[in-house]
């Protein structure tokens, strides 16, 4: 194999944005607080307020699965259960860390098209349900943008919101790509988050731009009670806190997230136009944020993978992923393409 290509394989195998990178170097230059009672940490908490548009609480965790895991373990108790979808991230890709952080929750995953939740599906899970001798639904949890790269639309939300508010379930919104999936609405945050009813969301900033650090927002103050408490045990407080929170403000300042994430979403447009173009291999599903979903043939997949292109199977028997980052450039694109065209 000649060459080692990452840039298709994930959004987190690009490198830190020039912005984030910048704001850890100032934060470098000096000592300060510990335990998130820096400047950095205030200022991040300052911005999220700002884009949001509400007075919330926030806090900054290591990575995705802590965030997503905690945030359910603080509306859950060890006896309730997370309505999900069967290909999301809390359900195939977090080893179990939703239900040991709560303590014994189940995730009751349900399908529906297009990786998004399906309402007649949900409500069906919820009938089997037996009162007393099922856990007791508590949470409804959607990736946005979800983990096959689709995008619920503020309208799809809505309806979510309403049928949990009906049923007395809180709303969790996994978004580990959630600048993907503003930049896709073009609308403001506040659009389909709390004002739909969202009560927490876990705001990724890997696959925007930083090295890592995910923050836990809490649209309804009551419910961050203690949570510190939760994060500190759980091995989630960062003692150089500053070190995790610079690099958000690096990229919440003056739009860089969406900008990031605007790049990453276009890429995927462009390369998407590129393979209709080829021509041979079909998607899967929509590509509406920075990710594309293909069937594609074995024997083509092995030969990019000779060629040195990384990237995974997602769904048996053929659906793989190419996904787009913040840095992937047109040259990169051009360069998958050319190979695609050469190969086929
Ligand atoms: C990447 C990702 C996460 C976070 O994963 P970590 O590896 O724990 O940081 C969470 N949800 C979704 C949908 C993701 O794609």
């Amino acid at each position: 194999m000649a060459t080692h290509r990452y840039e298709l394989a994930s959004d987190n195998t690009a490198p830190i944005s020039p912005d984030a990178w910048q704001a850890l170097a100032e934060a470098n230059a000096e000592s300060d607080a510990s335990y998130g009672e820096d400047k950095w940490t205030r200022r991040v908490c300052e911005l999220v307020r700002e884009i949001f548009e509400i007075d919330c609480e926030v806090f900054i965790v290591f990575n995705g699965t802590a965030a997503n895991g905690l945030a359910l373990a603080q509306l859950c108790r060890p006896f309730h259960s997370v309505i999900c979808h069967e290909h999301s991230h809390i359900e195939t890709d977090e080893c179990g860390g939703p239900e040991f952080l709560c303590g014994g929750s189940k995730l009751l995953a349900v399908r529906g098209a297009n990786g998004k939740l399906d309402l007649a599906e949900v409500e069906a899970t919820l009938l089997k349900q037996r009162e007393l001798h099922s856990p007791k639904p508590r949470v409804l949890s959607v990736t946005q943008a979800s983990e096959l790269g689709t995008v619920y639309t503020r309208d799809e939300l809505a309806a979510i919101s309403e049928f949990a508010r009906s049923r007395s379930l809180f709303f969790h919104m996994d978004g580990a790509r959630f600048a993907n999936a503003i930049a896709a609405l073009g609308c403001a945050p506040k659009e389909i988050t709390w004002q739909l009813g969202v009560d927490v969301l876990c705001f990724g900033g890997t696959k925007n731009g930083t090295g890592g650090g995910e923050l836990i927002v809490f649209f309804k103050k009551e419910l961050a009670e203690e949570f510190d408490y939760r994060a500190k045990q759980a091995g989630q407080l960062a003692s150089k806190m500053r070190f995790l929170a610079a690099p958000w403000a690096g990229l919440l300042s003056d739009g860089v997230w969406l900008r990031n994430a605007q790049h990453a979403n276009a890429a995927a447009r462009y390369l998407e136009a590129k393979i209709r173009e080829v021509g041979g291999c079909r998607l899967a599903f929509p590509s509406e944020a920075n990710a594309i979903f293909l069937h594609m043939p074995e024997q083509l997949v092995r030969q990019l993978h000779e060629r040195g292109w990384h990237f995974y199977k997602f769904i048996e028997p053929d659906i793989y992923r190419l996904m787009c980052s913040w840095a992937v450039t047109e040259r990169t694109l051009d360069e998958f393409a050319a190979d695609l065209t050469a190969l086929r």
